[in-house]
């Protein structure tokens, strides 16, 4: 007889079959339209990623077959979707490998996890004084919040610099961090450079001091297996709808008992235990952090999505993202009148550049009626801009979908700018 345990197969193993991206492609419905009469290339997935059939038929299976409101419904249809809203809970903490499913909170975005953070765990303990590290690299998204905060308690923030790679000053960090240090809150991929954070060392010297950690993972989520435990980070948060989700749901991971001690961000229906006009008392976590209705198709979709990545080769597929990095950048480099910007070695598949003479968002338009998608501006980063002494970049995205032929579009359009501007 065999008494040998049966082996746990969480992943599939890493095969020397190619990626099929062709077959991927064809999971994303959206791809197959043109724009301007020209095949979609589509380089935006950092501003918001393109959905699979699986997705789609996921929230319209919701809404033909299993809707109705959450918690407290007596009837099927309403203990069906309860079910299918805390089975996406359940899905996304073994997503993250979370302790526990109570460790996931669902919020709008990665934007009300933050403000949620900032709000209630901020709000409650940090006063006048103690600091919270950022660094140049966050989107407006981690840094608003934090100054909105230090105007009402006095927090003082301090930034990490990045180096002319735009790669995070380890040592600059170490320095900044000290006994007054009460927050990192730090962004895990730049979302304009692409730069990945070292993680490890970060949590490290932050919990050598005792502060806490936030990372904004909206794009490290997205292009880096994330596990919450490992990383020992405090709070993790993202949008659903960057990881080929839908909009409208996001999700914040906080320690269990940093949720528990954490007062509520708002009021209202489902957070409470008992309500009178003398006094209300709160549910536990995360019920006490998801006031009102929540958002039950989207939470829906958000688990489709996240089983839909479950059905690939993650090593295949940041091998495939790695091999797009590697070739839009030796394209781009080829061109004198381009300049590169976040050249860091640890780097996700995001590239930002400028042209020489040309206004990014005049690349941006010539690009769009080759068909190509690419986002120009500050993309949310105002200091990093002002770190590199500049208004804004074109910045080309990658998501699993994309192909060295969208880079070669990319680089095509580039040429019809050169033949406008020349
Ligand atoms: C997109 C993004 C955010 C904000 O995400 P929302 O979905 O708009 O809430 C925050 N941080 C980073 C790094 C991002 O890329």
């Amino acid at each position: 007889m065999n008494t040998a345990p049966a082996r746990r197969v969480d992943r599939p193993p890493a095969t020397t079959v190619p990626f099929d991206v062709d077959s991927v492609r064809a999971d994303f419905p959206i791809l197959a339209r043109t724009v301007h009469g020209k095949p979609l290339a589509f380089l935006d997935s950092g501003a918001s990623a393109q959905k699979p059939r699986q997705v789609i038929d996921a929230i319209a299976r919701c809404y033909e077959a299993e809707y109705a409101n959450i918690h407290r419904g007596v009837y099927e249809l309403s203990a069906k979707a309860t079910e299918a809203y805390e089975g996406a809970r359940a899905r996304v903490q073994r997503f993250v490998n979370a302790r526990s499913a109570s460790e996931i909170v669902f919020t709008k975005g990665a934007t009300e996890a933050i403000n949620l953070v900032a709000t209630s765990w901020g709000g409650t303990f940090l006063k006048e004084g103690d600091e919270v590290v950022l660094s140049v690299l966050e989107h407006h998204a981690n840094i608003v919040p934090w100054q909105l905060l230090r105007e009402r308690t006095g927090i003082v923030l301090k930034v990490v610099p990045v180096d002319d790679s735009g790669a995070f000053r380890l040592d600059d960090y170490e320095a900044l961090v000290g006994p007054r240090t009460r927050l990192v809150a730090l962004t895990h991929v730049s979302n304009v450079l692409g730069t990945v954070l070292p993680v490890t060392e970060i949590v490290r010297i932050a919990h050598a001091h005792g502060a806490r950690v936030l990372l904004d993972g909206a794009q490290g989520i997205v292009h880096r297996s994330v596990d919450v435990q490992a990383m020992d980070v405090d709070f993790y948060c993202f949008s659903g709808h960057k990881l080929y989700g839908p909009g409208g749901i996001g999700v914040l991971y906080g320690k269990e008992a940093l949720l528990a001690a954490m007062p509520p961000y708002q009021g209202g229906g489902d957070m409470i235990e008992r309500v009178t006009f003398e006094r209300t008392t709160f549910a536990p976590p995360p019920a006490r952090f998801e006031a009102g209705t929540p958002p039950i198709a989207a939470a829906v979709g958000l688990h489709a999505a996240l089983d839909y990545l479950a059905t690939l080769d993650a090593t295949a597929v940041a091998a495939h993202e790695h091999d797009l990095l590697a070739y839009a950048t030796e394209r781009l480099r080829a061109h004198n009148d381009v300049r590169l910007y976040g050249t860091a070695s640890e780097k996700a598949a995001i590239v930002s550049f400028t042209m020489d003479g040309v206004h990014p968002h005049d690349v941006g338009t010539i690009l769009d009626r080759a068909g190509v998608a690419v986002r120009v501006g500050h993309h949310c980063a105002q200091p990093l801009m002002d770190r590199f002494g500049i208004a804004g970049t074109v910045r080309a995205s990658f998501g699993l979908y994309n192909t060295r032929e969208d880079v070669d579009r990319l680089i095509g359009g580039l040429d019809e700018v050169r033949e406008i501007f020349g």
